[in-house]
Order: C-alpha cells, then sequence, then structure tokens
C-alpha cells in the first residue's frame, strides 16, 4: 500500500528522485536531504505506515529489518567503530515532519545527549 500524496512513497516508488544507499523489496534508505551530521541516512519502508503508532503486530519483522538495514549501511558508511545514533520521530512532540514511517542514521561526530 502507498499514498499518492507522501513524499516517502514517492522516493521509494522512484518518482521523486533521492541519493538512495540501499533498496531491497521492503526498505529503501537515502541521505536526509538537510544532514544532522556527516552521515545522515534515513531508512523508511516501502509500506505507506504513517508513524510508529499506526505499525502493528504484523509489522514485527519489517521493524526488526529496519534496524539490522541500518546497521548494515552504518557499517557501509564506516561508523561501526566510533559509533551512531538511530532514531525515530513520532508524532508532534517527537518533532515528526514526514508522515511516514522513517528511522534517522546519524554518525560521524559525536552526537549530544540528551536531544533538545
Ligand atoms: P522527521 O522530522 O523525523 O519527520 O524527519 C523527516 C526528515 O526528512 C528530515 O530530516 C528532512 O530533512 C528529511 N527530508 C525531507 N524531504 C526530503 C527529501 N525530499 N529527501 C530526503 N530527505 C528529506
Ligand atoms: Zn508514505
Amino acid at each position: 500500500m502507498s499514498d499518492s500524496s507522501c513524499l516517502f512513497c514517492k522516493i521509494a516508488a522512484g518518482t521523486i528522485p533521492a541519493d538512495l544507499v540501499h533498496a531491497d523489496e521492503r526498505l529503501v534508505a537515502f541521505h536526509d536531504i538537510g544532514p544532522q551530521a556527516p552521515v545522515h541516512v534515513l531508512v523508511v519502508p516501502r509500506e505507506h505506515i504513517a508513524s510508529l503508532e499506526e505499525a502493528s503486530e504484523r509489522h514485527a519483522d519489517l521493524l526488526g529489518a529496519l534496524l539490522l538495514v541500518a546497521r548494515e549501511i552504518a557499517r557501509e558508511q564506516g561508523l561501526s567503530e566510533r559509533g551512531y545514533r538511530t532514531v525515530i520521530n513520532t508524532g508532534a512532540d517527537g518533532g515528526q515532519t514526514v508522515q511516514h514511517l522513517h528511522l534517522h542514521l546519524l554518525g560521524g561526530r559525536a552526537l549530544e545527549w540528551p536531544p533538545g
């Protein structure tokens, strides 16, 4: 299922260009257009799921794959040794601006904690 008005559905379908670093039958990953770190990649399910709040038990494998693909990309991007951060912003207070579930992979510099 995809949503024809959704930016990340369009990127997953290839109708809006993105700088892809990964694509498989369930997930795509691409460089964030406004990077917050030297490496800032978004990992996105092809299926339109509006947020983590909308995911259900049937998405358990997909959510696991989201993390494992993020780790694979972190390794490919040379982040494994020094570390990196994976983030899913959910809803207004979580800072979610694109209403299609996505995981941020951030690395290449020391990241502060706690987030603002
Ligand atoms: P969030 O605030 O967690 O919903 O994250 C949405 C992210 O999508 C932001 O980091 C944006 O910079 C990023 N973004 C928005 N439009 C695009 C685009 N066309 N290509 C790549 N990243 C995008
Ligand atoms: Zn979508």
